[in-house]
């Protein structure tokens, strides 16, 4: 299988790409738009400085060489969605070339290579009155995502499996999350993949035929998509058949491709350089700083806890999966001072309180503080670990502070010497053959004793010092 995916992911900007008008998800239809945007008559576009900051970070993430000079281009098309009937994007010198995402297999870590980084602007959203265009009666326009800044990221056809072009997808999306360029949300259209995928035979370097599939809306969908066409096209070689090079759109409700056009080469949209804006010239003073500005990045992070905290590889990337579970972790550790503490707590508790869209943590749903300081209590002794856990369900429903909540619910563990030594001196007297069984040797009896004594103070007793105060009394 040989597999290259092009992405393309909406850039968290303000504004759009070439005029003032709102990106801001949600808007009733046509009420984000403008002269520009709609491709009037007699309008001019003018870049948004922002979107081309936010793009070059993308390509410094992706360890892409950021081009000095680059232009823009039209591609010419005729859609309802495009009102210029062109789309501003970029050709033959794209912002950011030659690029890596390393992503985990079996074998070790792959690097996938990217050919090229571009910029350009988003096309309408067309609302069919039918599931799709056919059999539609009529479909309605939205302009306001027209002009929204993208990137669209090529890779180079390295992919070899569905599974890795999805370990892909997720890595390119947490870097671009992590450094803040996109937000990207399959599900609201602020990332959009499709991919081009042929059959060769094993060890061959020559390229067989691809087919471009498009329409996956998840990350799932991708991966089933290019399972359904890799078969579809074996069967086609094994029989003797060829592969027709044609776009394909992945149907949910089928679960398979069907042929939507035959594929369009980049001579069918008449490329030519965009008269209207000038070409992008950028200073390499600027492109340092903005590389200073970018965060840590997951991978970097990952080693790090590894080596700062002493947390299990595993641990580690669970936390940095995502920028906000590791800013938090950090956080917290930081506060307690116990970082193992704080990452079992993390990664059980919290996260699965934690509010997740596709897969990703979108929210933490306790403050710092909060965690802070009910890890305290568990770590003074104060309340158990099964009695926190009930405290930090009530501080994520409610909020309250974790002290208040123990204190309500009369979750103070008993860890007072004196009060602990009237009742273990009590069940030992009341209990004289386990007391006997332990004074001989026999451990086992003692956790008979520990379960009085837990049951005769409602379960409050601090495990660890009854053990030690029973031993002390029955040592033989
Ligand atoms: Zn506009």
């Amino acid at each position: 299988m040989v597999i290259g995916l092009e992405v393309h992911a909406e850039l968290s900007t303000r504004s759009k790409l070439f005029c003032g008008c709102s990106t801001a998800f949600g808007a009733p239809p046509n009420t984000q738009v403008c002269p520009v945007c709609l491709g009037l008559p007699g309008v001019l576009p003018v870049l948004n400085e922002r979107a081309v900051e936010l793009a070059v970070k993308a390509g410094l993430a992706l360890h892409c060489q950021i081009a000095p000079f680059s232009k823009f281009d039209r591609k010419n098309y005729f859609y309802p969605d495009l009102p210029k009937a062109y789309q501003i994007s970029q050709y033959d010198l794209p912002l950011c070339r030659d690029g890596y995402v390393e992503i985990a297999a079996p074998e070790g870590v792959r690097r996938i290579g990217i050919v090229r980084v571009h910029l350009e602007e988003e096309a309408g959203k067309s609302v069919h009155s039918g599931e799709s265009i056919v059999g539609s009666e009529y479909s309605n326009i939205d302009y306001n995502r027209v002009g929204i800044p993208l990137i669209e990221i090529v890779s180079q056809p390295d992919l070899r499996s569905p599974e890795e072009a999805r370990a892909y997808l997720e890595q390119l999306r947490t870097t671009l999350r992590y450094i803040g360029v996109s937000d990207v949300r399959m599900e609201e259209g602020s990332l959009r993949c499709d991919a081009n995928i042929s059959l060769r035979p094993r060890g061959s370097d020559e390229l067989g035929t691809k087919t471009e599939v498009k329409n996956m809306n998840s990350f799932r969908a991708v991966a089933r998509a290019l399972a359904f066409e890799a078969r579809r096209q074996a069967e086609l070689l094994r029989r003797g058949e060829r592969v027709v090079q044609e776009t394909r759109a992945w149907s949910e409700a089928r679960q398979e491709t069907v042929s939507m056009r035959s594929k369009e080469e980049a001579d069918d949209y008449r490329y030519f350089p965009e008269p209207d804006l000038a070409p992008l010239v950028l200073d390499p003073g600027q492109v340092e700083r903005w590389r200073a500005e970018l965060p840590e990045l997951p991978d970097a992070r990952r080693a790090r806890f590894v080596r700062e905290y002493g947390l299990p590889p595993y641990d580690a990337g669970v936390l940095t999966g995502s920028r906000i579970v590791a800013d938090f972790f950090e956080a917290v550790a930081a506060r307690v001072g116990d970082a193992k503490l704080a990452s079992n707590w993390v990664m059980g508790e919290v996260l699965r309180h934690a509010p997740t869209e596709g897969g990703e943590v979108e929210a933490i749903p306790v403050s710092v503080q909060g965690l802070a300081e009910l890890l305290e209590l568990v770590k003074r002794g104060t309340v158990s670990q099964p009695a926190a856990k009930e405290v930090l369900e009530e501080m994520v429903h409610s909020g309250r502070p974790a002290g208040e909540i123990v204190r309500e619910r009369g979750l103070e563990q008993i860890s007072d010497r004196g009060a602990l030594e009237a009742v273990v001196d009590r069940v030992i007297h009341e209990n004289p053959k386990p007391a006997a069984d332990v004074r001989a040797g026999e451990g086992k009896a003692i956790g008979f004793l520990m379960g009085q004594v837990m049951k005769q103070t409602q379960g409050k007793a601090n495990p660890q010092q009854v053990r030690a105060l029973l031993e002390e009394r029955l040592r033989p």
